[in-house]
């Protein structure tokens, strides 16, 4: 790819498709076994960068970042570490909406690799199925934690939880902060980006401005 159509594509935040694009060998090495090879090509990037690793302060940041990555930052990467959805019989007959509002997102741009900052409103309708409500933050954190285009993130978390709740009366909302547009680039500081995706009863705009008027 020629380096002006990069800088395009990242800067138009493009999403080619709902799936994280992850090789088929993606999680053939272990967890420490890419720690080490992280750490040893941060090393690298901060030696090019002209600093010295033999003091005190910067010898251990390699090691400190590559395990940020493996096992904060981007543990959302393996399917391993997806959260068990344990959903409940809907008992009570609760047919109308329930949302989850205000649910952090720490998340990162895969363009620039820096920080997604915001919030989730999640809301749905439920069938047969109900699920326990920190299990939705749960979800939203494990999709949050991969390198990420909001727009995928949404959609993501929508077809995650419409598959768990079996049913197709989901909403989500994102509003977030992305740190290479505040920080680098255009460096505004006070735009953010807002992301909606639904399916099923939510198409209908009554009950989409319902969802909308309670998340106000
Ligand atoms: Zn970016």
């Amino acid at each position: 790819m020629k380096k002006e159509d990069i800088e395009l594509l990242g800067n138009a935040h493009i999403a080619t498709s709902i799936d994280t694009p992850l090789r088929p060998d993606a999680f053939d090495k272990s967890d420490n076994e890419k720690i080490n090879a992280i750490q040893r090509h941060f090393e690298a990037i901060m030696h090019e960068l002209g600093l010295d690793l033999t003091d005190d302060s910067l010898s251990g940041t390699p090691y400190r970042f590559a395990k940020m990555y493996v096992k904060e930052l981007f543990y959302g990467l393996n399917p391993n570490n997806r959260p068990k959805i344990s959903t409940f019989h809907n008992k009570y007959g609760y047919k109308k909406m329930l949302v989850e509002k205000d649910i952090n997102i720490d998340s990162s741009c895969e363009h620039h690799f820096l920080p997604i900052v915001g919030i989730a409103h999640i809301g749905y309708i439920p069938k047969d199925k109900v699920v326990g409500l920190s299990k939705i933050n749960r979800l939203v954190d494990y999709y949050a934690h991969r390198p990420q285009v909001q727009e995928r993130l949404c959609l993501q978390v929508l077809k995650d939880l419409q598959d768990a709740l079996e049913t197709e009366d989901v909403i989500v909302v994102i509003t977030a902060k992305h740190l290479c547009v505040s920080s680098r680039g255009i460096k505004d500081k006070n735009s953010s980006t807002t992301t909606i995706e639904y399916g099923g009863n939510f198409i209908e705009p009554e009950q989409r401005n319902a969802f909308l008027k309670l998340i106000d």
